[in-house]
């Protein structure tokens, strides 16, 4: 470590302006200061800030006691830090190193592809879970009305349907959750030409369910709760929660790269009105009702009518994809025509597959 002499340069002790004739030696991991009037120091090494080795211009070395080490001949303190078996600065290593700097920067890239992948969703479900009920019910809330402005009118269903809906699901999550540890739910029926057959679940444990939808399944109350069993999933899970500070946490990242940050807080309303729940959050929900309907007496098959029927009702509106909404009598709003709500039930991807999914569910395969 110490192969080298000393070598002799000038120090500012840091009290007297004048510059003193000094010997340097690196003895171990400490540096040895001796000035020619006999005075003696001792530095770790690690606590010096040794100078950037750049192309020209003197060496400049700070010490921990506020003294300094100047020495005009660059290149011959490079020899002698070398020769005392000194490693570069790292940092300073790469900077002069373009094949590091382009590996830093896929470094990064990875990094960041990482965080989106696995970060973004771990920390969003983490959040979604730390936020307190008073918070989230108040979204929820919110969102309500907002998409009720958008989306929603009064239902015209009976009463009386409405109130026996309610009780079969209330029947069943009692069932399903016989400790009374059901997450706290509220369900709404409301008319919606706009959405058609449909229903969502927002924070707070709102969930809405259209006229239509009940209309379409009419005959078919056990894939009725089945659906609210879904959705009750997403409740569980937070998952609307989860996307508000998923696309938060997105547009924040993008605010640092772009170096604008201002403004994302503002989009998170919108959120839920724009974006959809994940596949994974999906099949978390799907899961999520057939355990329900299973632990209820009810064969989770008795959804596979559902999604037959959403195919169906697909099919005479046009080629796949989720149901366009029918403006049927109103060109006048363009607006509402083309509207869809991503976090519906009826805009999730793949009935085919989801039919497979509840027609194959046995209670072992889910352990
Ligand atoms: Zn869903």
């Amino acid at each position: 470590m110490d192969g080298a002499g000393p070598i002799e340069t000038h120090w500012f002790d840091g009290r007297s302006p004048r510059a003193r004739a000094v010997t340097l030696r690196i003895e171990g991991a400490e540096l040895l200061l001796h000035a020619a009037d006999g005075e003696q120091r001792r530095y770790p090494l690690a606590r010096v800030r040794w100078p950037e080795r750049r192309t020209h211009g003197q060496r400049q070395t700070e010490l921990p006691d506020g003294g300094l080490i100047q020495h005009a001949d660059a290149a011959g303190w490079d020899a002698w830090w070398r020769a005392s078996g000194q490693r570069e600065g790292a940092v300073v290593g790469w900077m002069q190193s373009w094949r590091a700097t382009l590996v830093a920067m896929a470094g990064s890239v990875v990094f960041l592809a990482a965080a989106w992948v696995w970060g973004v969703p771990w920390l969003s479900q983490t959040l979604a879970h730390q936020v307190p009920d008073s918070l989230d019910t108040r979204i929820g809330q919110q969102s309500l009305r907002q998409l009720d402005r958008l989306f929603l009118g009064p239902s015209e269903l009976p009463q009386k349907q409405q109130e026996d809906l309610r009780q079969r699901f209330t029947a069943l999550v009692e069932r399903a959750y016989p400790q009374g540890d059901a997450p706290h739910w509220e369900l709404a029926f409301h008319a919606s030409p706009v959405l058609g057959a449909n229903a969502f679940a927002l924070p707070g444990g709102f969930i809405v369910m259209t006229d239509e939808l009940v209309e379409l399944l009419h005959d078919q109350p056990d894939a009725i709760v089945g659906v609210l069993a879904h959705e009750l999933g997403h409740v569980e899970h937070r998952d609307g929660l989860d996307l508000m500070v998923r696309a938060s946490l997105i547009s924040a990242l993008v605010g640092v790269v772009l170096g604008d940050a201002s403004g994302f807080l503002a989009t998170v309303p919108a959120t839920l009105a724009t974006q959809a729940y994940s596949r994974d959050a999906e099949r978390r929900a799907d899961a999520h009702a057939a355990r329900l309907l299973h632990a209820s007496g009810i064969p989770p098959s008795a959804m596979v009518v559902f999604f037959e029927r959403m195919l169906k009702e697909d099919g005479e509106d046009g080629e796949g994809g989720p149901k366009p909404a029918q403006g049927r009598g109103d060109d006048s709003d363009d607006g509402a025509r083309g509207a869809s709500l991503p976090i519906a039930i009826a805009s999730h991807p793949d009935h085919g597959e989801r039919i497979r999914f509840f027609r194959e569910w046995q209670v072992d395969a889910q352990r």
